[in-house]
C-alpha cells in the first residue's frame, strides 16, 4: 500500500493537495494547527490511497512524500 507522510509543521496551508487528490483521502485539520498557525493537511484515510502522488507534485512546498 502506498505510504503518504505529509510534514505537517511545514506545511503552510494552502489545501492545495486537498483539491487535486482523485480519492478525497485529504483534507485540512480543522481543529489543529502548527507552529506556523496554520491549519495543516492531514490524510484521513490512508487505505484508500492509490499512490498517484498527485498530492506531492502539487504541494508548492515539497511537504509530501508518497512512497509505493
Ligand atoms: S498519492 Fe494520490 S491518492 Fe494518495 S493522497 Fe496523494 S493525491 Fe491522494
Ligand atoms: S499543498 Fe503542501 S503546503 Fe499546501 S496544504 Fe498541502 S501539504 Fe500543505
Amino acid at each position: 500500500m502506498p505510504k503518504v507522510t505529509i510534514d505537517s509543521e511545514a506545511c503552510k496551508g494552502c489545501g492545495l493537495c486537498v483539491s487535486v487528490c482523485p480519492k478525497n483521502i485529504l483534507m485540512m485539520s480543522e481543529d489543529k494547527i502548527n507552529k506556523k498557525g496554520v491549519h495543516y493537511a492531514r490524510m484521513i484515510d490512508q487505505q484508500k490511497c492509490i499512490g498517484c502522488a498527485f498530492c506531492a507534485l502539487m504541494c508548492p512546498d515539497c511537504v509530501i512524500k508518497v512512497e509505493r
